[in-house]
């Protein structure tokens, strides 16, 4: 039997100012890997701008349907190409990223926290020096309550890099289920699917972002998982995806989503 068709669902295009390549080049690294799906989910924007500078401005989104229209002419019916956003949850976001939802045909937006507060955006490097000195016990329980209440929103058909905060290392002592239990619950709640992005293993963490034990807890719950890279280059379209395919078959999943006009369907992984 033929091995399980992939799909790559998080990806990005230089528009976010930290990402490089053409939409052909992307699409002609998902064509090598015979990837069944590709999905663009750049940075969405984010008001009040200007926001930061790690993401395209809310004028750049007709270059963004460009880029989009781009990839899908290369891909021509070789490949399905769907469209996302990577949009940052907040606790007030709601009306903005309603708004977001209307202007595209999305096949599914991807929920991501990489802010705490309004001011740190604590996976950037700039930041490794007040990682230092951060309580990280006090962090991670602010991390995760976020999580849950981005989770339990249902907003997002794609909830991004579930433990994202570990990125560099800063990992508390003790049995992490104290984190990761009550978030299980609110993902159950809110319906989203998460995903294993392997881009994790590039980063201090060294590993894939949920760690073995979340995928485990989230198997045991019926919670509908993705494997995606979070590709910032051409070369980095669906890395590490048969390591990350391994991770979430021992973790007990036994199917894949796939996501079209933000409706959810599941293909049976085969082995
Ligand atoms: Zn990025
Ligand atoms: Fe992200
Ligand atoms: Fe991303
Ligand atoms: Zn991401």
């Amino acid at each position: 039997m033929k091995a399980t068709p992939l799909a790559d669902y998080h990806t990005h295009t230089p528009l976010c100012r930290h990402a490089e390549g053409s939409p052909e080049e992307y699409i002609e690294a998902a064509l090598a890997l015979e990837l069944e799906e590709y999905g663009i989910s750049d940075h969405a924007p984010q008001t009040p701008e200007p926001f930061d500078d790690w993401r395209m401005l809310e004028s750049e989104l007709p270059q963004y349907f460009e880029w989009i229209e781009r990839a899908r002419v290369r891909a021509g019916d070789e490949l399905t190409v769907r469209a996302g956003l990577e949009c940052d949850w907040f606790p007030d976001c709601h009306e903005w990223i309603n708004q977001l939802g209307r202007c595209y045909e999305w096949d599914y937006l991807i929920g991501s926290i990489h802010y705490l507060g309004d001011q740190w955006d604590f996976d950037n490097p700039k930041w490794l020096s007040r990682w230092a000195e951060t309580n990280i016990d006090e962090v991670w329980t602010a991390y995760w309550e976020e999580y849950a209440r981005m989770a339990r929103s249902g907003m997002f058909e794609i909830l991004g890099h579930p433990d994202l905060i570990k990125k560099f290392a800063y990992t508390p002592e003790g049995d992490l289920r104290r984190f990761y239990d009550p978030v299980i619950e609110s993902i159950v709640a809110g319906g989203s699917a998460i995903e294993l992005n392997t881009a994790g293993f590039h980063k201090p963490c060294a590993e894939q972002y949920p760690s073995a034990e979340f995928l485990k807890l989230a198997a045991k719950a019926s919670i509908p998982i993705t494997l995606s890279s979070d590709a910032h280059a051409p070369g980095e379209v669906a890395r590490d995806f048969e390591k990350g395919l391994r991770l979430i078959e021992e973790a007990g999943f036994t199917k894949l989503c796939r996501f079209k006009k933000r409706s959810r369907r599941e293909v049976a992984i085969r082995g």
